[in-house]
């Protein structure tokens, strides 16, 4: 079963199938273009689906991340990358994705 991140709306769509829907990303719920994301999407790739977050400063929250041991979520607020709704908001995505 794949799931699919609607960014417009939040709305989460499933099929058994990952070709239907990359032939037609569309969300059924508000029909704009939905994303692929699924149980091991990590929570950086999320962030950038969400469009909250540029590959630039991933990367760059992802060495100081590896040096330091924090949490990626701690590291991106104390870089001010993100602000705290946008991570909930983004943890709670993943949360969803994971509890299918
Ligand atoms: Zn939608």
């Amino acid at each position: 079963m794949y799931s699919f991140l609607c960014i417009n709306c939040g709305g989460i769509s499933y099929s058994s199938s990952s070709y239907d829907f990359l032939e037609s990303d569309i969300c059924p719920i508000c029909n704009k273009r939905v994303k692929f994301i699924s149980e091991d999407t990590k929570l950086g790739e999320v962030l950038m689906i969400l469009e909250y977050l540029e590959k630039y400063d991933l990367d760059r929250a992802l060495a100081i991340q590896t040096r330091h041991g924090n949490k990626l979520g701690e590291v991106l607020l104390l870089l001010n990358l993100i602000n705290q709704g946008q991570l909930n908001y983004a943890l709670n995505f993943q949360m969803k994705v994971r509890n299918l």
